[in-house]
């Protein structure tokens, strides 16, 4: 995604984007705090983001697999019990 304007970074590390300095920073309420970054850190920046991003999705990714895993395995417990439940029920 591309965004018109800067990127400006305040003294707590806040990061915004825009054509102008922000005046109030969200995070840490300092006012006029904010400096511009040159482009080639915003590149960097930018990369890194997505890197989190990808990091982020790759663990949502295996909290899923886990979760599923964990519900076949509770499938298989409960069939198991059924089918014990049926042995039981024979036997009678
Ligand atoms: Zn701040």
């Amino acid at each position: 995604m591309s965004y018109a304007g800067f990127m400006w970074e305040c003294a707590c590390g806040q990061l915004e984007h825009g054509e102008d300095s922000p005046e109030e920073c969200m995070k840490c309420g300092k006012i006029n705090s904010f400096v511009k970054l040159p482009e080639e850190l915003i590149e960097e920046r930018e990369r890194e983001f997505t890197e989190e991003e990808l990091e982020l999705d790759s663990v949502r990714e295996v909290k899923k697999q886990m979760q599923k895993r964990k519900a076949m395995k509770k499938a298989k417990m409960q069939k198991t019990q059924l089918n014990n439940n049926k042995k039981k029920g024979r036997k009678r």
